[in-house]
């Protein structure tokens, strides 16, 4: 697809039918409900457009990470469920209450802090309860979940979900199934009249699954399922000039030049999120890689192109694909995983977002 051509240097577009796409398909994938996780801003893909897009599409609720993560959203007008991830801290209680979000629970502390400010707020507490079985980070353990559900209960706490998180998805199937066991038991013990959920990208790809909490997936990071990336780098060159022969460029002089190079400077750098020394090309306007050229600096690159552009020229420096100039290859060269580079990704960048040939909201 052609990008939305900006008037600007660099901009950030993200692909909403490549979106509604993924999301359509782990739905099929999924016997339950697929809960997009939009924490630490979408992954970088910008929570709050994508959760007014989804809405719009009937997805009615989101997990965040944190508070202002879900007071994002409801300032930002979405009306469904927004689940509070990982552990409510009693001192979180009256905010979570205040903005209509949904917290999890897994301490008594937590829990009694909610039920007294909902009692002093005059509001009802409502909440998931997270029950740990095998990560050790979060959650009620599971052998006393039922326990743990009588007393939030018993606080007059209404608890509409129960969940629990996979550790090893994807690496570990062995151990993914001994959490699914103790889920299941969990589920007998508690019985029908909760909403249960479990698996992550990586459980629902390779398991199957019922309600689901999806991240990674969602953003078509993970190769091999027909799911497709969405989001696109693009940048215009800020010069561009040819190279004479032992010309060193960047910081260290790292590239030596033979003489004769074109070379261009983008005004991108690790500031937004390019991972130093894993970014190896970038697409020249017709689509041929271009190697980047010496170290990347905080908010520049330089690259090699086969001649001279005009400074009006769009490169692609990170495509919507799992190519070379795609975020798992960036990834991989730096040997992380996919999330950590996502959620660097710069908010500094204009952000198209785009549904189909229509654009759909520009965010500057
Ligand atoms: C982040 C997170 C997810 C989503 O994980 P993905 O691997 O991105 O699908 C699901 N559940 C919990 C509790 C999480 O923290």
């Amino acid at each position: 697809m052609e990008p939305v051509e900006l008037q600007e240097r660099a901009w950030i577009e993200v692909d909403l039918s490549a979106l509604e796409a993924n999301l359509r398909l782990l739905q099929k994938m999924a016997k339950g409900e697929v809960i997009p996780v939009l924490k630490a801003d979408a992954y970088g893909h910008g929570a709050l457009p994508l959760a007014r897009f989804l809405e719009g599409k009937g997805v009615g609720r989101f997990a965040v990470a944190t508070l202002a993560e879900g007071r994002a959203l409801r300032e930002g007008g979405v009306k469904g469920e927004v689940l509070l991830l990982g552990s409510l801290h009693p001192l979180e209680a009256e905010a979570a209450l205040r903005w209509g979000l949904t917290p999890t629970l897994s301490t008594l502390e937590a829990a009694q802090a909610l039920a007294a400010r909902a009692r002093a707020l005059g509001l009802t507490p409502r909440a998931h309860l997270k029950v740990d079985t095998g990560m050790n980070r979060v959650g009620f353990p599971w052998e006393k979940a039922k326990d743990a559900l009588l007393a939030v209960e018993a606080l007059g706490i209404r608890v509409e979900g129960v969940y629990t998180h996979l550790a090893t998805a994807g690496e570990d199937e062995a151990f993914v199934e001994v959490q699914r066991s103790r889920f299941q038991r969990v589920r007998e013990a508690l019985g029908e009249g909760y909403f249960y959920h479990l698996e992550n990208s990586h459980g629902l790809l390779l398991h199957g699954g019922e309600n689901v909490r999806v991240g990674l997936a969602l953003y078509g990071l993970i190769p091999g399922f027909s799911l497709k990336p969405i989001l696109r780098l693009l940048a215009r060159p800020t010069l561009v000039k040819q190279l004479g022969p032992g010309d060193r460029v960047g910081y260290g002089g790292e590239y030596v030049a033979r003489g004769g190079e074109w070379l261009l400077t983008l005004p991108v750098g690790y500031a937004d999120g390019l991972p130093r020394g894993a970014v190896r090309f970038v697409k020249g306007p017709e689509g041929g890689l271009y190697p980047v050229a010496g170290r990347i600096s905080m908010d520049q690159t330089t690259v090699l192109s086969p001649g001279p552009l005009p400074l009006e020229a769009v490169l692609e420096v990170l495509s919507p694909d799992f190519g070379p100039t795609g975020l798992c290859a960036w990834a991989e060269a730096r040997g992380t995983i996919p999330y950590e580079v996502a959620v660097h990704l710069s908010r500094r960048f204009p952000r198209v977002y785009r549904y189909g040939e229509e654009v759909w909201e520009v965010l500057n």
